[in-house]
């Protein structure tokens, strides 16, 4: 049985008309709902307390009143007084997630908008960095050590990255076909991409890479992974818009290509004995219900390997 996490409050109130698609997290619940391997639960909400192990104070209080306007919405989102409650449900969605994979093996939170967040502000639809603020709750209560964060979005995760720096206990592996800077994406990776660190990597996928390219940046990118050392918790960034209809994508990946990813990642963190927690991150297809299908993907690749 496979637990993930969902709440109607994750949608946040940003408008039908934002290219983030809110709706497409209850369309996934929904989807899920009937299947006899998976319980939605909802969670509980973050104690605020966790933002603080991760990001300034300052940045944290401008989300919460919307003061200063601009650092509240610097990931893009136009601030409310909505927007703070439905945050703390969906950073806790990816802390129940990862405390679930402990016990579980694997658990997912249906939820996005993390791996762009830095300490002092919010970029590209991601306000808090929900995968490090789980990672640093479990660590504060002692449950692990180290954590992975393996992250297979299209854009670059610049903000887990920039996070690894002072974390030598975390590491990040992003594979990309869009980079990410300064809060703007960058669809050519042949004209910008990033460099690497002590504990974080990327992979740049070329325009048109297919599924070909993408499995040999995995396995590169796993192997790097366990060549640093086997983490104590993966934490799965399973992004849907490398999709080849979406509208940031270049690559050339289809709904089969998606799920042969999943499954390769989730047969991996299987083999090797390393929880596995994952959310859905980035999807921007304008028909949404090709964006649900890729997570939906995402679900029936785990319920092939995990059972
Ligand atoms: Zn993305």
């Amino acid at each position: 049985m496979i637990t993930a996490y969902h709440d109607p409050g994750f949608a946040a109130p940003i408008g039908e008309q934002h290219v983030m698609p809110m709706r497409k997290f209850q369309l996934v619940a929904d989807g899920v709902a009937s299947w006899p391997s998976v319980r939605v639960e909802a969670p509980r909400a973050l104690d605020p307390a966790a933002l603080r192990r991760v990001h300034t104070d300052a940045y944290i209080e401008a989300v919460r009143t919307g003061v200063p306007r601009e650092l509240a919405e610097s990931q893009k989102f136009p601030w409310s007084p909505a927007l703070w409650p439905s945050l703390l449900l969906t950073n806790g969605g990816v802390l129940a997630a990862a405390e679930r994979a402990l016990v579980d093996g694997v658990s997912a939170a249906v939820a996005s908008g993390f791996h762009h967040a830095h300490a002092d502000h919010g970029e590209g639809f991601c306000t808090f960095n929900g995968l490090v603020v789980a990672a640093e709750a479990l660590r504060a209560a002692g449950r692990v050590k180290t954590v992975a964060v393996l992250d297979l979005d299209l854009h670059y995760g610049n903000g887990t990255a920039s996070l690894c720096a002072g974390r030598p206990w975390l590491f990040n592996c992003s594979i990309y076909g869009n980079d990410y800077w300064h809060n703007k994406p960058y669809k050519d990776v042949e004209h910008r991409r990033h460099s690497d660190g002590p504990n974080h990597v990327s992979y740049a996928l070329a325009n048109g890479s297919g599924r070909a390219e993408l499995l040999d940046a995995l396995a590169r990118g796993t192997g790097e992974l366990l060549a640093w050392g086997r983490p104590d918790l993966l934490i799965y960034q399973a992004g849907a818009d490398p999709y080849r209809e979406d509208p940031y994508s270049p690559l050339n990946l289809d709904h089969a290509d998606l799920r042969e990813r999943d499954r390769v990642v989730f047969a991996f963190a299987k083999r090797e004995r390393i929880p596995t927690a994952w959310v859905l991150a980035g999807g921007y297809t304008p028909d949404v219900k090709k964006v649900v299908d890729v997570h939906l993907g995402t679900f029936e690749a785990a319920v092939s390997v995990y059972g």
